[in-house]
């Protein structure tokens, strides 16, 4: 609820006296048990950022963060090591999260050892049992994280994740380091595990094509801010704001007769360092007009929990008819 939090750039890099990366400016959302709530934006737009504070990994500099009703930011040691169980999180890259030097049983087993989850007869078990679940076999178990491909890492890292069985798990960009031909499997994987063990993820990424499989809910991110959430049905097949509406376009429609007009974003994306005044998304909007670069749009009900930061979201086109950022 209202999360800010900004770094201090470096200012010998800058050369003046303070300049703040506004990198999460008053973001709120929530994630229901056992669903999928997608942070979607481009880099820099503040979504891993989020992750982290969900994680308690970083401190926000306002807002609240409640997790089963508990107030994560009010946590004893005690209560944090718990949460810690609770809260798990996998990384883009299977590559850099796996110690190379480890064997699957021991990076399985590491987790269970810290939060003395099973007993030390039982473990070898347990780790069994993980890899079943994420499709690997268990004879896997003795192996090193280099004799694996990249998706079946992926596995290991989601099977390190599950260890500590979490009810929220934050997945970053969890197949962009991945094949294509791989995304899908782990995508319907998570699918799977989700629906088996009921756990909600928070899926960052900056890919509406890969969201689009696994969403119930998308919070579409700009410059630190949220400017559209939805249901993710609804968000697809309709949506409202300026940019989600051009990161949609970008994706390929299957019908080969089914035709979308690609929106192309003028400009560069501004930094987050110093993000424009008004609407941050107003020097790439092909709807911007004066109102725009003074007045910061709020992110306002739409009917039926859509919520879309916009001046102009009622006088837009529909979806399906946006033309091209050039008029044509
Ligand atoms: Fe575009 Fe203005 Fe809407 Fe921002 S508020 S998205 S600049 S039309
Ligand atoms: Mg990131």
């Amino acid at each position: 609820e209202g999360l800010v939090k900004y770094f201090v750039a470096d200012r010998s890099l800058l050369g003046r006296p303070t300049a703040w990366i506004k990198a999460v400016d008053g973001v709120s959302f929530r994630v229901e048990a056992g669903k999928t709530l997608a942070l979607v934006g481009e880099s820099g737009c503040g979504k891993s950022t989020v992750s982290r504070l969900v994680l308690r990994l970083i401190e926000p500099d306002a807002g609240s963060i409640r997790f089963e009703g508990r107030d994560l930011l009010a946590l004893d040691a005690d209560q944090l090591r718990a949460f810690r169980r609770d809260a798990q999180i996998i990384f883009q890259d299977p590559y850099a999260s796996l110690n190379p030097r480890m064997t699957v049983s021991q990076i399985l087993t590491e987790p269970l050892a810290l939060h003395d989850l099973v007993p030390s007869a039982r473990r070898r078990e347990r780790v069994e049992e993980l890899l079943r679940l994420v499709g690997l076999e268990p004879r896997f178990a003795r192996r090193y994280p280099h004799e694996f491909s990249g998706g079946q890492r992926q596995r290991i890292a989601i099977a390190r994740a599950l260890a500590v069985e979490p009810r929220l798990i934050i997945c970053d960009e969890p197949v962009s380091a991945l094949d294509v031909s791989i995304r899908s499997q782990i995508l319907n994987l998570l699918r799977d595990l989700q629906d088996r063990l009921g756990l909600a993820y928070i899926f960052v990424s900056h890919d509406l094509a890969v969201v689009k499989h696994i969403a119930h809910r998308v919070a579409v991110m700009n410059l630190g801010v949220i400017v559209e959430t939805a249901d993710a049905q609804a968000l697809f097949a309709a949506p409202r704001h300026p940019y989600s509406r051009a990161l949609l376009s970008a994706i390929p429609v299957p019908k080969p007769r089914a035709k979308r007009a690609r929106i192309l974003l003028q400009g560069e994306m501004p930094s987050a360092l110093d993000p424009p005044p008004g609407c941050r998304f107003h020097t790439r909007c092909p709807y911007a007009v004066e109102r725009c670069r003074v007045e910061p749009p709020q992110l306002l009900a739409d009917g039926d929990g859509h919520f879309t930061a916009c001046h102009r979201t009622a006088e837009l086109p529909p979806a399906d008819a946006v033309v091209p950022a050039d008029g044509g």
